[in-house]
């Protein structure tokens, strides 16, 4: 793929620039070509010019200044709160010495960029810095800031990594590009535990690497790293598809077995699989069935995540070029396409996908330069799988809320962490904005509202409808004063000796743990209230049970076994799904542009699997393939 040698490309870099860029050091950087300046005004004054080399060269340019015309740290504080307008509201400036960006934060930050770019300009030309502006989240998140706290101390070591990881990336691929493999090793024919190996003559590359939270056993909770194609030591590179934790909860075990390479995902999907990964220790821990990995491990991954946006172009081996692109599932999911040898294969990994608009975030996308083979997800592949539409989903739901509301009840829903909650808590705050249901307290039990800062940090991510609320409008609904956020037992207790109505918001969603489970203890014995289920109850969660209707559950409290007799209602509503149902899941084949040659079926029960890869090709004419976990299947 590499057609320059580093020497090379220094050339073309130093007669593109002007004269006075005084380029003193020209390096590969992971997936980038960087290029040091003595003189800082270059970096931001000749945005064309890098660009164009960046197409010429087809890798990303970055031009930084050089050590000796970087100013200390202290005195470009005091510059940039100089040079910015007081008005902008500065919240943080930190120091990213790996990237040389002086990274700052304001409540207003069109501010700190000034007209046309003015004022950052600005602050380039006198402290050597590039600025990096964000928005000041108005939920503070204690996850990034645990993020932002391993990547500050671990400047040395991520650098390290990223000139080893450039070498690597950039030497010429020994063998021709023949053939490519994709060796299913985990949710294939089933949910959970998704991973796959890609593999070329010059690549070896991990798609997901996730756990089976529900399985009974550690035999079938993990993936099959033992398959004879896979060794740690061989692995070029991690791609995490999205932050749910069965397709990354298995990827600090990598780690802990001497994985030393990078993790390529959105900055969403790496915030929040931190979120979810040290939840998952935690509860493993209380639950004393130790997971074989700890939280070192997941700082590890932390360290080794290179952050991409949608439709980034990047370089991961030397013969796999990445691009990620939105897949409308959970805030920041993404769908991999990888362009294999100089484009000789091109193959796009959905993930789990929603093909429809829904109220956090835009459909999946169907159009890739090129793709000739797709491993989709078929979770809702079934003919009998139509769901009623977000509209009379939401219409129901209100219903429902409406009614207990009425009588003085409240209102439980048990629900993920991650996307369906937030999806929620949107529609809620619509509804009860506009008078359509009583204005009561919505409590947000424990994780989701960490969950939720995440949400409200990278609102670039979100729905173009929620960006125009929280942007042009000031309206940001995650923010509403109706969210009332709930911390501990005590308040718990107090919500629900309450007389007054409300609703809650709670995890764990199959009622298999968490809190859910001790709100539910505490309503489900008065007829008043009602217990709403918006997501799937897996066979033998307790959620099962009582969505089936049982009406004497014997449940440990206060570590005595007691019957609870369920008098709440009961009520499952379909249609809040992050899946696309069978419908959307055929209409985005029927969109993808251009049609690929081979769809690869996974994510779903072995029937689902099985029947949307033959009704893709009875519809479409395309061949499908359905395989089993420690199926290979030649792709090219
Ligand atoms: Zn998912």
């Amino acid at each position: 793929m590499t057609s320059e040698s580093l020497d090379e490309i220094k050339k073309i870099i130093v007669s593109e620039l002007p004269k006075d860029a005084n380029v003193s050091k020209v390096e590969y950087e992971g997936p980038a070509v960087v290029a040091y300046t003595k003189n800082p005004q270059i970096i931001t004054e000749h945005g064309d010019t890098v660009r164009k080399l960046a197409k010429d060269l087809r890798k990303r340019i970055i031009i930084r200044s050089d050590k000796s015309v970087l100013v200390d740290p202290e005195k470009t504080i005091d510059k940039v709160h100089e040079i910015v307008p007081e008005g902008a509201e500065i919240t943080d400036i930190y120091f990213d010495t790996v990237t040389r960006e002086v990274v700052i934060t304001a409540k207003k930050p069109g501010l700190v960029i000034g007209k046309y770019g003015a004022t950052s300009r600005n602050i380039v030309k006198n402290t050597g810095w590039a600025p990096k502006i964000l928005r000041t989240p108005p939920i503070s998140s204690e996850i990034i800031g645990k993020v932002r706290h391993v990547l500050k101390n671990n400047t040395k070591e991520r650098k390290k990594l990223l000139l080893n990881l450039g070498q690597k990336i950039h030497q010429m691929g020994k063998h021709p590009n023949d053939w490519a493999r994709v060796t299913s090793m985990g949710g294939f024919k089933e949910v959970g535990r998704s991973s796959m190996l890609l593999q070329t003559p010059n690549s070896r590359v991990l798609l997901d690497c996730g756990v089976n939270v529900a399985a009974s056993d550690n035999k079938n909770a993990f993936p099959y790293l033992n398959v004879p194609e896979f060794s740690i030591e061989d692995l070029d590179a991690v791609i995490i598809s999205h932050a749910h934790l069965d397709h990354c909860g298995f990827v600090p075990y990598l780690y802990h077995y001497g994985y030393d390479g990078p993790i390529y995902c959105t900055t969403p999907t790496r915030d929040l699989m931190t979120l979810l990964q040290l939840d998952h220790i935690d509860i493993a821990q209380r639950e004393d069935n130790p997971l074989p990995f700890n939280r070192k491990h997941v700082q590890q991954a932390i360290k080794n995540t290179i952050t991409l946006d949608y439709g980034e172009v990047t370089d991961i081996s030397p013969d796999i070029r990445l691009t990620l692109h939105n897949a409308g599932h959970i805030l920041g999911s993404a769908m991999s396409h990888m362009h294999i040898g100089d484009g000789v294969h091109n193959l796009v990994y959905t993930g789990d996908f929603k093909y429809e608009r829904s109220r956090l975030l835009e459909p999946a996308t169907t159009r890739f330069p090129r793709s000739e083979t797709v491993i989709m997800e078929s979770t809702y592949g079934g003919r009998e799988d139509v769901q009623p539409s977000r509209n009379s989903a939401e219409k129901e739901m209100m219903k429902t809320i409406y009614k207990t509301l009425k009588r003085g009840g409240k209102v439980l829903v048990p629900v993920f962490a991650v996307g369906r909650a937030q999806e929620l808590m949107v529609v809620l705050e619509e509804y009860m904005r506009h008078g359509m249901i009583d204005e009561v307290p919505i409590y947000i039990d424990g994780m989701i509202w960490e969950a939720t800062a995440i949400h409200t940090a990278r609102p670039e991510y979100l729905s173009k409808d929620l960006r125009d609320q929280i942007f042009h409008m000031g309206r940001n609904p995650f923010i509403s004063d109706m969210f009332k956020k709930v911390q501990n037992h005590d308040q718990r207790k107090d919500i629900v000796e309450s007389p007054e109505p409300a609703i809650i918001l709670s995890t764990s969603g199959m009622l298999t743990g968490g809190n859910s489970v001790e709100y539910f203890k505490w309503l489900c014995e008065d007829e008043k209230n009602t217990l709403i289920f918006v997501g799937y109850q897996s066979e033998g969660s307790l959620g099962r049970r009582v969505q089936k209707g049982w009406k004497e559950i014997p449940l440990e409290d206060d570590g005595k076994k007691k019957v609870f007799n369920i008098k709440m209602q009961i009520k499952t509503i379909n249609g809040f799904s992050g899946h696309s149902n069978r419908r959307q899941l055929m209409d985005y084949v029927k969109r993808l542009n251009p049609r690929p040659d081979l769809i690869l079926t996974c994510h779903g029960d072995p029937y689902k699997a099985v029947d949307l890869a033959s009704s893709v090709h009875r519809s479409y004419k395309i061949d499908t393939k359905t395989p089993t976990n420690l199926d290979s299947v030649r792709i090219q």
